[in-house]
């Protein structure tokens, strides 16, 4: 077929984290929650399955959803856009400021769904290295970018940027800042209350991670109701099924379920980096539900693939210019105590 784009012929392709389905191996490579999501989200489901809700059309923008976020969150429900998972949203997001020559930046190691995003978009796609404590060049050097993505907390390293950090960046960027906040519900903060002062700054969530339900697909944007309206425009009319909408509104309602898990999570976040530590790696405080930990001493690759032989699986990652390390979610003590059992045994 040689009526496809170029730029789409010439990619890659985004490699998703691995999605082994063999119920004994303990999965932490894809940094979901070790819990069940909240009972709330089950009877939620059950009752959507009712009447003839599943033979009508969902709720075009999630009224119900946005409703309830918005009291939930203290936000304004204008000012939420809902989308089948966060990557939806960024996809959403790219389609509505990215012009087809245009210009993506991002940090790195970071997401590299990014990159993708941008050569689906036939953009150009430029990086900025962290320095080596996580921080950020300040001027950030990439001019006239007409989308920034910073993931905070980030990915691979757990790390976060103070909010005084992120708003001196979004006035020196000037354009459209996405804050990408998967994770920002495990951190010490978040930007939801910069959105109505910082007019430039877009947050995106994931009900992926904290909310426990990366099976359902749910994320949304808040941000200015200006862009809002506009991202409403690019997005598929019925992005969000009756199901998962149904299940994240019941999920963003029960924030004492998920406080609960969140401190069971930090807990269990805390031992395993003074673990791992212990056994030699160097482990980059995290303020998300995963880890990042390297070795100057021995290569870590080798190390992943002993532990998926015995099926422990966590995330093996290398990056150009940075070197590589390993990313391992956060599960239950339990399945930390095993993954801990097994590098003892190798390391
Ligand atoms: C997991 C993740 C997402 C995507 O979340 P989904 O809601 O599952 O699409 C987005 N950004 C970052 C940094 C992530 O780690």
């Amino acid at each position: 077929m040689n009526s496809i784009r170029p730029n789409v012929r010439a990619m890659a392709g985004y490699t998703p984290g691995e999605q082994l389905n063999d119920p004994d191996i303990i999965k932490l490579n894809t940094n979901e929650n070790p819990y069940p999501p909240s009972p709330r989200v089950f009877e939620a489901i059950r009752s959507a399955l009712t009447g003839d809700k599943l033979r009508k059309y969902p709720q075009p923008f999630g009224d119900t959803f946005r409703r309830t976020a918005a009291q939930v969150l203290g936000v304004d429900p204008d000012g939420i856009l809902i989308g089948n998972g966060s990557d939806d949203v960024l996809t959403i997001l790219t389609r509505t400021f990215v012009p087809e020559g245009g210009l993506i930046a991002s940090p790195t190691p970071s997401y590299i769904l990014y990159r993708s995003l941008a050569e689906i978009q036939g953009a150009k796609f430029e990086t900025v290295p962290f320095s080596g404590d996580w921080q950020l060049p300040s001027p950030w050097p990439v001019r006239g970018a007409h989308l920034t993505f910073l993931p905070n907390p980030n990915s691979p390293s757990g790390t976060a940027l103070r909010s005084d950090e992120v708003e001196r960046l979004a006035a020196d960027i000037g354009g459209p800042l996405v804050l990408d906040e998967a994770y920002a519900d495990f951190a010490e903060w978040n930007g939801l209350s910069l959105v109505k002062r910082v007019k430039n700054l877009i947050v995106t969530r994931s009900f992926s991670k904290y909310y426990s339900l990366a099976g359902i697909r749910f994320g949304f944007v808040a941000a200015d109701p200006a862009i809002i309206r506009e991202l409403n425009k690019v997005k598929d009319s019925y992005n969000c099924d009756v199901l998962s909408l149904a299940a994240a509104t019941a999920a963003i309602a029960d924030q004492e379920y998920y406080s609960d898990l969140r401190a069971k999570i930090v807990a269990t976040r805390g031992r395993l980096t003074v673990a791992l530590t212990e056994l030699g790696f160097t482990v980059t405080p995290s303020q998300a539900n995963f880890v990042w930990c390297r070795r100057s001493d021995v290569p870590v690759k080798p190390i992943y693939e002993q532990l998926k032989a015995r099926k422990i699986l966590f995330r093996y990652m290398a990056y150009a210019g940075y070197g590589d390390g390993l990313r391992i979610s956060v599960g239950t003590p339990a399945e930390v105590e095993k993954l801990l059992a097994e590098l003892r045994k190798i390391v």
